[in-house]
């Protein structure tokens, strides 16, 4: 085995969200890989980690989400960001309302953006930068999901054009699609005894809840300096379930 060090150890990566759920198995994850974390969230997280930086941002609110980039920016070279926080309002097209519309794009869609938008100087001049945005498998189609699929939808076509638009710099964009993961999120959605959430069971191959580590091993593998040759691509954490139906 190869005893030399991995580019990731001691750089700097930005997880938003990374507070609890996914965002954190994520943040603990990468630290485990040897990176600095800063966690950009509205919530502290139960435990800072001594390799973490938190910053209470709400990156719903433009003008907060962009001073508290150009502050970490300024400190550190960043070159690796996942773009995690996210929000659900569920509600069919009769319930959904151009507040819920809104108020989603700016955490889901919006906040990414203007995330990479900052960044992507600093990976520029690095001629290397990795970029992950957590999209869902609802970005497919999923009833009662009209505006959270609609933004996941909106992150496919975000991470295949910044790929474009960067590649030629040595950085990669690429975006992950969970299926159900056992997070506050999801059980909020999904109450587990809720008939809804039984069904959704029945349809994962896999029989099961993904863990939010099973994601957080696929976001710290597409940052790795090795994941160099993938790009632009949308890959599915999801228990088989975009697959089709199992027996
Ligand atoms: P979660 O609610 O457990 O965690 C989300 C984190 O984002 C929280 O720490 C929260 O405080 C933070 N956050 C929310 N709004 C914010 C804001 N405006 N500013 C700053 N921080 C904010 O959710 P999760 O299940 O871990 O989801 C993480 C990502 O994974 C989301 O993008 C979600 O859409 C996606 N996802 C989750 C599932 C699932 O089953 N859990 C499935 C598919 C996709």
């Amino acid at each position: 085995m190869s005893t030399k060090q991995s580019r990731s150890s001691g750089e700097f990566a930005l997880v938003t969200g990374a507070s609890s759920g996914i965002g954190r198995a994520v943040a603990l994850r990468l630290i485990e890989d040897g990176m600095h974390v800063i966690n950009f969230d509205l919530n502290t997280p139960a435990a800072i980690n001594p390799h973490e930086t938190f910053v209470k941002v709400d990156v719903s609110n433009e003008s907060e989400l962009r001073s508290a980039l150009a502050n970490v920016s300024a400190q550190h070279c960043i070159t690796r960001l996942v773009n995690n926080a996210g929000i659900v309002r569920p509600a069919t097209i009769e319930h959904a309302t151009t507040a819920d519309l809104h108020a989603v794009m700016n955490v889901n869609v919006a906040a990414a953006i203007i995330c990479a938008q900052s960044l992507l100087p600093g990976m520029r001049a690095a001629k290397f930068g990795r970029i992950v945005n957590i999209s869902s498998r609802a970005a497919l189609g999923k009833a009662e999901r009209i505006v959270y699929a609609t933004t996941k939808a909106a992150i496919h076509g975000f991470t295949r054009t910044l790929a474009l638009e960067v590649a030629a710099d040595g950085i990669t964009v690429n975006a992950i699609g969970p299926g159900p993961i056992a997070t506050e999120l999801f059980t909020s959605a999904n109450p587990p005894e809720a008939p809804a959430t039984k069904r959704i069971l029945e349809t994962v191959p896999l029989r099961r809840i993904g863990k939010p580590d099973e994601v957080a091993h696929l976001v710290a593998s597409l940052l790795d300096e090795r994941a160099g040759y993938t790009t632009g691509q949308v890959i599915y954490v999801c228990g088989g379930m975009t697959v089709g139906l199992a027996l």
